[in-house]
């Protein structure tokens, strides 16, 4: 077996993603020691029954001491304030990365309060399901995705190919880019979409009560995918929009301009510019099968948990 690629990691927050990262660093043997810490007790009791670390404490600055890579795995509006409460107690030297699904505001809120002795590289993992806390942790969560860094163009390389090695020993694919390009790219890619699912779901929950029970009845023609977007966790969506405003903003306007073409052409009878769209986002659907970030299997690629090789551990 290999030397494992950090002595300590330090987990604060042990949520979904925490909880994923811990058990696929655990499995592959990439960190010697994991240390768990969360705000909550009942939370951090939970992580403890679940086996998710080796060390389990109440406070941040705790978890974090001796620590060589820290991963901050909180809602991105809490992240300021986690960064405030560990720096001052982070080793010389030591990684500090975060899972946020917003850079921008994520690298303003946390950078005031880091050392200038340890490297600060955040990232994102492209991952993740409806659920929440650590009981939703999967070893395979970051199986052949996508982790996005955004380190500052003054970051050391070393560590920024020590952090992709992480990632990579986590089975995922890692590319590195600015925190602003980050943020328009998941602009449409992954925060719209969610609010289209908000949107949608929310409108058929208004609908007068006899059309709402047909909805939920027929829901497997289309409308049961945007429940499933719609039901991810309020507060992290919630902080998303917050925190990454214009560049949700500059894609809702180029939304809505597309939305308002598509209205036209059923109001005037013209096939022809709905088929032309509709053949495109076929294409794009199946290049991104082709190039494994999905599957063709029918069900739109859902996975079936109660099959062993594919539940969750
Ligand atoms: P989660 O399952 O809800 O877990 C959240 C964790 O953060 C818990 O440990 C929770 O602690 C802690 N927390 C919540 N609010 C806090 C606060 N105000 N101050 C300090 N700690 C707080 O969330 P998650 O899905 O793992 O998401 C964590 C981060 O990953 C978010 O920044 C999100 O943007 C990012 N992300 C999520 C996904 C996804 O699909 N879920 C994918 C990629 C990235 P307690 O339980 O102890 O209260």
């Amino acid at each position: 077996m290999t030397d494992p690629l950090f002595g300590k990691l330090a987990l604060v927050g042990i949520g979904h993603i925490g909880a994923s990262i811990a058990l696929a660093a655990r499995r592959g043997g990439v960190v010697g020691e994991i240390a768990i810490s969360t705000r909550s007790p009942a939370t951090l009791a939970r992580a403890e029954e679940l086996g998710l670390g080796d060390v389990y404490f109440a406070d941040a600055a705790d978890a974090v001491r001796g620590a060589d890579l820290v991963i901050v795995c909180v809602p991105v509006g809490a992240s300021g304030d986690v960064a405030k409460a560990i720096g001052p107690h982070l080793k010389a030297g030591a990684i500090v990365s975060d899972v946020g699904s917003v850079k921008v505001s994520v690298v303003k809120a946390m950078a005031p309060h880091l050392p200038s002795a340890v490297h600060f590289i955040p990232g994102h993992p492209l991952a993740g399901t409806e659920h929440s806390g650590p009981d939703a942790g999967l070893v395979d969560l970051f199986q052949n995705r996508w982790c996005v860094l955004t380190p500052a163009e003054t970051a050391d390389p070393a560590a920024v190919e020590k952090l992709m090695a992480f990632w990579r020993a986590l089975g995922a694919n890692v590319e590195a880019m600015s925190a602003e390009h980050h943020d328009l790219v998941l602009a449409i890619t992954s925060h719209l979409p969610h609010l289209i699912a908000y949107n949608i779901v929310g409108t058929a929950s208004d609908l007068e009560s006899g059309i709402r029970s047909e909805v939920l009845k027929f829901s497997a023609s289309g409308f049961r995918d945007f429940t499933r977007i719609a039901a991810s966790d309020p507060t992290m969506w919630r902080d998303v929009f917050l925190n990454n405003k214009e560049a949700v903003l500059e894609m809702l306007g180029r939304f809505n301009e597309d939305l308002a073409t598509l209205t036209r052409a059923i109001r005037n009878g013209d096939g022809d510019t709905l088929f032309d769209l509709f053949t495109r986002t076929r294409a794009i659907r199946r290049s991104i099968v082709a190039i494994g970030q999905d599957t063709s299997a029918p069900d739109f690629g859902r996975r079936d948990h109660t099959k062993p090789d594919q539940a969750k551990t």
